[in-house]
């Protein structure tokens, strides 16, 4: 948005050192969602890193440049030693995230997230009151989490909230816009359904296509205001979309009926973005010490950081996968292989081709685009 308002020169491709690192160091959870990627229960699960094996593989994750570190679960914080791993990220200079469900953020506990000063504490919400409640199996969870959002926010700590849109739940997504504001909350992360985990499960769920543009459309219009906002009063507020890279390329048409002259500049910024970046810029680590190419991943190792550096695992292009997630362009057929959008989007998430259709080469079947939306009609 800030683009389309300011544009900027298209300068060098940004290439970051190394993958952010989303890393789930426990399974263990107090909820249990009905979306949950990681299937997680309330009990141990056994075989999961020590603290020393933490350590080690974070001196690894220094040394091969990771920048971040989403310290996520399960639920992180039933993790006895997840304030010592958080101080020594936050000391060896990692962007430091904390990813909680929020229902465990009472005072004492928040006494010591601030202690910490995560450089951001992320919130999942899957809708309104009683919505958030049936989707996280607990009643009064959302105002749990909500109590913890507020302290987080008192005390001056980032804070987003992040959301997965379902059939079940896309009618709260005004309200929570709505939160989002009334709360001063400073991110908003929305996040399409994914076919991983528990979520694969719930596949008929899905939401819709119109569905899906209708959200995307409030989102984009949301943000517009927002940049408005800033421009008049210097309010800023992030919003972020995750688990579907068409979204870049909806954007284009949503410019194309509100700001038709921008459309060349956004679509140039865009393909230098490049789209899908799993297995390149995001990795993902669970809580035995496997690798994957994100979080979505779970089924597919690439390697365990107990018997080879996060380094040669990551590096190794001999693994199928990971050789045609790096591979610049990606080879991907069907529907994606035909896109005049591909540039952008990159052909989306493989994980759903491969979980619908057994090829992860295959064009995705989470695209909500037209075929006259990506140019094959
Ligand atoms: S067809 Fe494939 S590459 Fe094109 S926008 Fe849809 S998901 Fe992306």
């Amino acid at each position: 948005m800030q683009e389309i308002a300011a544009p900027t020169p298209l300068g060098p491709v940004r290439k970051p050192p190394g993958p952010v690192v989303i890393w789930n160091l426990i399974r263990r959870c107090n909820l249990t969602c009905k979306h949950c990627y990681s299937i997680s229960a309330d009990k141990d699960f056994a075989g999961e890193l020590s603290t020393a094996e933490v350590f080690g593989v974070m001196d690894q994750l220094k040394a091969f440049k990771v920048p971040a570190l989403i310290l996520s679960g399960g639920e992180p914080l039933l993790r006895p030693d997840i304030f010592e791993i958080s101080a020594r990220s936050k000391q060896m200079g990692f962007f430091t995230a904390l990813s909680s469900n929020g229902t465990l953020i009472d005072a004492p506990m928040f006494e010591r997230i601030r202690e910490i000063g995560y450089d951001y504490v992320g919130v999942s919400l899957d809708g309104l009151g009683a919505t958030h409640d049936k989707f996280r199996r607990k009643e009064g969870a959302f105002d749990l989490s909500l109590a913890g959002i507020r302290l987080c926010r008192e005390a001056g700590l980032k804070v987003g909230v992040r959301y997965t849109m379902t059939q079940d739940n896309f009618r709260d997504l005004p309200g929570l816009l709505r939160l989002v504001e009334n709360e001063g909350i400073d991110r908003f992360y929305f996040s399409h359904l994914n076919y991983a985990g528990r979520g694969n499960k719930n596949r008929k769920d899905d939401a819709l296509h119109q569905m899906t543009k209708d959200a995307m459309d409030l989102l984009f219009d949301t943000c517009w205001r927002y940049e408005e906002l800033r421009q008049q009063r210097g309010i800023v507020k992030e919003f972020t979309t995750g688990n579907n890279d068409a979204d870049g390329v909806y954007l284009l048409h949503w410019l194309q009926r509100r700001f038709p002259e921008k459309v060349e500049h956004i679509r140039k910024k865009l393909a230098q973005w490049g789209g899908n970046s799993s297995g390149v810029n995001v990795a993902n680590i669970d809580n035995l010490g496997n690798v994957h190419p994100d979080t979505m991943w779970w089924h597919y190792t690439i390697g365990n950081v107990r018997q080879r550096s996060f380094a040669d695992i990551w590096s190794d292009t001999s693994d199928p996968l990971m050789a045609g997630l790096k591979a610049h362009p990606r080879k991907v057929g069907g529907r994606c292989g035909a896109c005049i959008h591909f540039d952008i989007c990159g052909g989306n998430t493989r994980v759903r081709a491969q979980q619908m259709s057994g090829d992860p080469w295959a064009e995705d079947p989470g695209c909500y685009l037209s075929d006259e939306e990506i140019g094959i009609a």
